[in-house]
């Protein structure tokens, strides 16, 4: 464990404690009292990084269950306060991790806040063949209102993400796709918006639409809403296709910002081999075709070729690797610039 003796509690008259350390117990007191379970439900927001750190697959209810064991057993530390509760959450990543540690969250690594667009494009003036259908400035997405930070129904990017999205669409023309656009660098005022329409229980106007099987108290709780978004770094993108032959989207089997395991990659086949095996998880009992499933993966496949990472939980959504900014989370609004 990477914890040292300089990290020591000390008692009241200045000798160092050896049961907790600095954080929680200073002079002699303890300097807050969190109880087990509030450091569990702290930490269990944590979970992607930890699966990220660790290449597990957990879920949200899963972590928490690792969190419980391995809590108790924190004899020196007996975590008390939220700088301790961050140490005990590295540790865990440590112990499980045979990797050397490397700290890839916003709790442990600095983070920054920009205002700074000089640095982003308008996706259409450089990627002209993308159709837009910017869901958070309408009202057809999950809240049901326009979102907070859309000020037009446009799309940034950061310049090099841009510049590797019109790769992937020149190679998609020639296919017969054009890209269509959800979202893109989305501001943190609107994951903030985010944030307030989960913490209000009674407002569920759009659950037919994109979450029918969850209660909306989960949504946190499963991680479909978190405080951060990658999007506000300014280099992901949620897009499907849209065939020309057909002057439809392209069937994707499944909508964008479905909430549930059908909009996973690995819904009804394997991403990274491209197989299909028809295998669905659907608690409403879905499912998805051959084809569906071969639509998916003709977004995806492009998308990698030329830089972009996907994400475990959603088809449409991807990630430049090499983003210019993985540590500033952009905060000006959503319009031309
Ligand atoms: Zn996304």
């Amino acid at each position: 464990m990477p914890l040292t003796d300089d990290i020591l509690g000390t008692n009241a008259d200045g000798t160092k404690n050896e049961d907790y350390c600095i954080y929680c117990f200073k002079d002699g007191n303890f300097t807050s009292n969190f109880t087990m379970d509030e450091m569990v439900q702290f930490c269990a927001q944590f979970v992607d990084e930890y699966n990220k750190t660790t290449k597990q697959h957990l879920s949200r209810e899963e972590y928490k269950e690792v969190l419980r064991q391995y809590y108790p057993n924190l004899k020196r530390w007996k975590i008390r306060n939220l700088l301790c509760i961050l140490w005990a959450m590295l540790c865990i990543i440590f112990a499980s991790c045979s990797q050397p540690f490397e700290p890839v969250n916003a709790a442990t690594k600095n983070t920054i806040a920009s205002d700074d667009a000089s640095d982003f494009v308008v996706i259409t003036e450089v990627v002209p063949d993308a159709i837009l259908e910017i869901r958070y400035y309408s009202t057809f997405n999950f809240i049901g209102t326009r979102v907070d930070g859309y000020l037009e129904p446009t799309a940034l990017l950061t310049r090099c993400a841009a510049d590797s999205l019109r790769v992937v669409s020149d190679e998609l023309k020639a296919q017969g796709y054009r890209l269509k656009i959800y979202d893109a660098y989305r501001p943190q005022m609107a994951v903030d918006h985010f944030l307030r329409w989960g913490s209000d229980l009674n407002d569920t106007l759009m659950r037919t639409y994109f979450y029918p099987e969850l209660v909306k108290d989960s949504l946190f709780e499963k991680g479909y809403i978190a405080r951060r978004s990658g999007h506000s770094r300014g280099s992901t993108v949620d897009l499907t296709l849209f065939d020309m032959s057909t002057g439809k989207e392209l069937d994707m089997g499944g909508t964008f910002d479905w909430f549930g395991p059908e909009s996973h990659p690995d819904f009804g086949g394997n991403p990274v081999t491209g197989e299909f095996t028809g295998k669905c998880n659907s608690p409403i009992g879905r499912t998805i075709s051959a084809e569906q499933f071969e639509n998916r993966m003709i977004l995806r496949r492009a998308m990698l070729r030329h830089g972009f990472k996907p994400y475990d939980e959603e088809w449409w959504h991807f990630t430049l690797t090499n983003e210019p900014y993985p540590d500033t989370y952009f905060t000006f609004p959503v319009k031309k610039i």
